[in-house]
């Protein structure tokens, strides 16, 4: 597969250049950003509990850097390749371009299904990884972080195994880590309590309360879907639906939440739940609720079945849950849509806290996170939301036409080396 073949690489590509052409966007600026900087796709043999070796895949992308050092997660997917974790470095460049973050975008990954593994191997597979892409990461370069498949556990396996290399600890290779080793208060439910925030910035918008009337389906119940489930219920919400890969749970009067995270916590799947309606991913798509949150992989609705999206308020949790006819499509069907680079950004938002206060040694509490967190987002969704109002454009769009304009301005100003 090349760079630039995957499905969610073809659809961002053709999203970005849509909005490059209503905003009138300098096509050179444009040639530049159409491309990754720099790829690296490594090998990752490892020693599994039984004495094979096995052989994985691994990705790092650094897509651009014109603001910064890389940001972006480390997902450990099956269905992760070069040119997807291309498509998610390309994402993370508008995501910290959109939010104001002085960083750029990358992404990695490896080719695996983490739950196929033992302890012991995941250990082992991070660390030859890690080992492996040492020289083109680093607290200057571009900082890891997690994502689908990854954890705090993870990131601090990675943070030894670079810190052995180098000969000292090096805490700001790395974010997303657990705080006793210099991880943010707030990093862990960031993404989620960001999507939460947004949903609320937008009911303003739309003259929706958030109430027990409100009801809220869940597509992903995991590092995203969980704390948004917690704080949309903390405000009252019903939250009716909510799933993982084995299927979703439904019950119109609102699912018991801390009932279902301790489920899935303990390693269980939903779909073996008692005492709970089961209907399917697809269903929980096209219930007619409030809310729908896609928070688990991207491209789960598209041109197929948009059309079963009922929900009035859509927050894309995830990176790129709907494609772009499926934006299009809802859109057009009067939805309306918080995307990824905004929606999402609360995880790379506190990331960038954790990256500064471990280059400080100085760490924030939880109101001052929280408080700067929610800050960043309301600035992030009004600039988003006047650039909708201002083109008469989707709020997708207008993220993309905001990130642009941002980065516009960087790249005049570096200039184009060697001129
Ligand atoms: N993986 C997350 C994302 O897609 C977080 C990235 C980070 O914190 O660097 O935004």
């Amino acid at each position: 597969m090349s760079l630039t073949d995957s499905p969610l690489y073809q659809d961002s590509i053709a999203q970005l250049e849509e909005s490059a052409s209503i905003m009138g966007l300098d096509p050179n600026i444009m040639e530049r950003l159409r491309f990754p900087k720099r790829a690296l796709q490594v090998a990752v043999p490892i020693r599994l509990d039984d004495g094979t070796v096995k052989t994985f895949q691994g990705y790092r992308v650094q897509h651009n850097m014109t603001l910064g050092p890389g940001k972006g997660g480390i997902r450990f997917h099956p269905g992760v390749d070069l040119s997807e974790t291309a498509a998610l470095a390309m994402l993370m460049t508008f995501k910290c371009a959109l939010v104001g973050l002085p960083l750029g975008g990358a992404k990695g990954g490896v080719c695996v299904d983490p739950r196929t593994l033992s302890r012991q191997e995941l250990q082992a597979l991070t660390r030859r990884y890690t080992t492996e892409i040492n020289t083109f990461i680093g607290p200057a370069i571009d900082v890891p972080a997690p994502d689908i498949g990854t954890d705090g556990q993870t990131m601090a396996w990675l943070l030894d195994t670079y810190s052995q290399l180098k000969g000292h600890t090096v805490p700001g290779v790395v974010t997303g880590k657990p705080i006793t080793i210099g991880g943010s208060l707030g990093r862990a439910e960031a993404t989620g309590k960001g999507v939460a925030f947004c949903i609320n910035f937008a009911a303003q918008k739309l003259g929706m309360k958030i109430d027990n009337n409100t009801s809220v389906a869940i597509h992903g119940f995991g590092k995203v879907g969980i704390p948004a489930a917690e704080d949309l219920r903390d405000q009252g919400a019903r939250i009716v639906a909510i799933s993982d890969v084995s299927g979703a749970i439904y019950n119109k009067d609102g699912i018991d939440v801390a009932k279902a995270i301790k489920w899935t916590r303990a390693g269980r799947y939903l779909n073996e739940m008692e005492g709970v309606e089961h209907i399917s991913n697809e269903d929980l798509f096209a219930l007619d609720v409030d809310i729908l949150i896609p928070a688990a992989i991207d491209g789960v609705i598209t041109k197929d079945n948009a059309h079963v999206v009922k929900a009035k308020l859509i927050a894309e949790g995830a990176n790129g849950p709907l494609t772009k006819e499926a934006i299009d499509i809802v859109s057009k069907n009067g939805a309306f849509l918080i995307p990824d680079i905004l929606c999402n950004a609360g995880g790379v938002i506190v990331s960038y806290f954790e990256w500064v206060q471990g280059l400080q040694n100085f760490f924030w509490n939880l109101d001052e996170i929280n408080s700067k967190l929610h800050g960043i987002l309301k600035d992030a969704f009004d600039n988003v939301y006047n650039t909708s109002v201002e083109f008469k454009v989707d709020m997708k769009k207008a993220a993309f036409i905001a990130a642009f304009r941002r980065l516009e301005r960087a790249m005049r100003y570096r200039g184009l080396f060697p001129g």
